[in-house]
């Protein structure tokens, strides 16, 4: 789920591998170690906790010209140092380092113990080297080959052989692994970001690959031992500018950055004299659009608000019946597929385990997906084979901010072309159009004069819970700010359709209890502010997220925050950027960690 880095060539892997965990340290992780090869034995340190933390127990000189390393996301056994990886069999002769799970862990540690091997941790990762050595009989790539015949699970591993110093043996089912080829030297990662200082020549291994890289070669076969073909990439030009700049966190440098990662997702796409959009990616031709029976797009976390966003604008606008689904939910729902419909996956990193999932489960019963990504290259880019790169660039905060709002500036690029295909007179069209265009400039309105912030950070700091309401396309947006807040702050809090306050949630309100109300200039304004009133009465400290000259919204605020106006279906772009502000402010204000919150982790490559 987390971090790998590995290194073969003629320098010393130490300062490498380090340095490469340090890179991978954004997707968030609780433990972290390095394997050296050098001599008849792997030399292994690890700790709990930082990357810093591993270097300081790895002498600067330390030898190994092989080595490989990993931080941990523990999904199998506490956090502790016997469970950091890298994990070794009981000779210290085989290393392995392994992101994802082993689902036949217990069945396999039953026949290795009964075999007389002496277990030393209780993750499921531990059963590979002891697998790997029982397969041992001299040929490294052909002992992982056989051990990973028995595994069931999804791996990312690489493993490291004292017999064999100058080899690394990696394999993949599910989790990302990704080859950087150098000048004499090759690399390893889960993670471009741990390579671009070394190199932009890159393999991307696909599921049931395993490759043996030495200093001079990478060599790939598929599991079954077909060869197995590999292209060289070059790897965009975006990845590596990992620099917070002037800013204090990623986060909030990535807040900052969304009027230029808006507008980067949008140029060359939106059309606002012809009043549509160009999606090259999507390859349908308007025939095409108009045979769309619905729409289905499936999300995880932030990525599921912003299909939620997606699919009320679809529905909307341009009359196609459309749902967001929760992967995790969807791909074990047994799911009736339409093969004529169309299935959109989001996902910011592309790899995340459920929407990878749920890709499976649609194309098994004959549906195509089409992919809405960010990182280029990345396992769901390359499964759906077409779709859109929303193109906010490296996300490195684990808590996503420009990604979301790229997502639905995607989103509603295809709502558009669809809408002016299906639904939309060209004046209509060309004025949503136009709006999208001038988004940029009215997120950087917004950011440039963001309101009173700090006011509405010391009602949450000391909440005991806090509510976030709102209609529409402002409920997404509720639930998108609620979800900010428990990631970055740890302050209890949940969001509602604001309709839905009454049945429930009206029982929490107590004299202060912040409720936040997302309540843009559009269709529901009126109902949302009746909700208002009615938490009012019972106590509530309402901050309010309204649009710009809404003096009858600010008139029932505790504290008010301005949003600029925009088209009303683009509202969800300007009113999360103060729920962004708030829920970063809370989080400083309370000490948190805010590029890495506790137990988080950037893309969630397991179910
Ligand atoms: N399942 C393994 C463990 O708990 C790997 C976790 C990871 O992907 O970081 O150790």
């Amino acid at each position: 789920m987390c971090g790998i880095v590995g290194y073969v060539g003629p320098k010393l892997a130490a300062p490498i591998l380090l340095d490469g965990l340090r890179r991978l340290e954004y997707r968030g992780y609780d433990s972290a170690g390095v394997a050296l090869v050098d001599g008849p034995t792997i030399t292994v340190h690890k700790e709990v906790g930082k990357v810093a933390m591993v270097q300081a127990v790895v002498p600067a000189d330390a030898p190994g010209h092989t080595g490989i390393a990993h931080t941990r996301w523990a999904t199998h056994g506490g956090v502790t140092q016997a469970n950091a990886h890298p994990h070794t069999d009981m000779e210290l002769g085989i290393a392995v380092v392994h992101n994802g799970i082993i689902d036949n862990d217990e069945a396999l540690r039953q026949r290795l113990s009964a075999a007389g091997v002496e277990f030393r941790s209780e993750t499921d990762t531990e059963v590979l080297p002891h697998l790997i050595r029982h397969h041992y009989k001299g040929d490294p790539t052909q002992a992982v080959i056989d051990a990973l015949k028995e595994v069931r699970g999804t791996y990312g591993v690489v493993v490291a052989f004292a017999e064999h110093p100058g080899v690394m043996v990696a394999a993949r089912l599910g989790s990302p692994l990704v080859i950087g080829l150098g000048e004499d030297e090759n690399f390893i990662a889960s993670d471009p970001h741990a390579l671009v200082r070394y190199t932009r020549r890159v393999i991307y291994l696909e599921d049931r690959e395993l490759a043996t890289i030495t200093a001079d070669g990478v060599e790939s076969v598929h599991l079954d031992g077909s060869e197995a073909l590999h292209t060289v990439e070059e790897l965009e030009a975006a990845f590596g500018t990992g620099d917070k700049g002037e800013f204090e966190h990623y986060m909030l440098k990535e807040i900052h950055e969304q009027p230029e990662s808006i507008g980067r997702c949008l140029r060359g796409r939106v059309q606002p004299e012809a009043g549509t959009a160009r999606l090259g990616g999507f390859d349908l031709l308007p025939r095409d659009l108009t045979e769309i029976p619905s729409v289905t797009i499936m999300g995880c976390g932030t990525s599921f608000h912003a299909a939620m966003l997606g699919a009320m604008a679809i529905e909307q606008v341009a009359r196609v019946p459309a749902r967001a689904v929760i992967a995790s939910e969807f791909r074990w729902s047994n799911p009736q597929i339409d093969p004529k419909g169309l299935y959109l996956a989001v996902s910011q990193s592309g790899e995340t385990a459920d929407t990878l999932g749920a890709i499976k489960e649609v194309t098994t019963k004959g549906g195509k997906v089409l992919g809405v990504v960010n990182v280029v290259g990345s396992s769901i880019a390359r499964l759906c084979g077409s779709g859109v790169y929303i193109h906010s660039g490296p996300e490195v905060a684990v808590a996503s901010t420009k990604a979301f709002t790229s997502q639905i500036s995607a989103m509603y690029l295809f709502t558009l072309m669809l809408g002016r295909t299906l639904t939309l007179a060209p004046n209509e069209a060309q004025h949503l159009a136009r709006s999208l265009a001038d988004l940029p400039e009215m997120v950087r309105a917004y950011l440039g004069n963001p309101g009173p912030i700090q006011e509405a950070v010391r009602h949450l700091v000391n909440a005991r819970y806090v509510l976030f309401m709102g209609r529409g396309l402002s409920w997404p947006v509720a639930l998108e700010g609620a979800l900010k807040l428990k990631e970055l702050a740890y302050i209890p809090c949940e969001a509602y359709a604001a309709g839905e306050m009454k049945h429930g949630p009206i029982a929490m309100m107590e004299e202060g209890t912040p409720v936040i109300v997302i309540v843009p200039s559009d269709a529901n304004r009126e109902r949302t502010l009746s909700n208002m009133r009615e938490v009012q009465a019972r106590g509530a400290a309402l901050i309010v997220i309204h649009s710009r000259g809404d003096h009858q919204a600010a008139s029932l605020a505790a504290v008010s925050i301005p949003v600029p106006r925009v088209h009303p279906l683009l509202t969800p772009m300007v009113t999360v950027l103060p729920l962004q502000l708030l829920s970063y402010q809370a989080a400083l204000a309370m000490g948190r960690d805010i590029d890495m919150p506790r137990n988080l982790a950037k893309s969630v490559t397991v179910e």
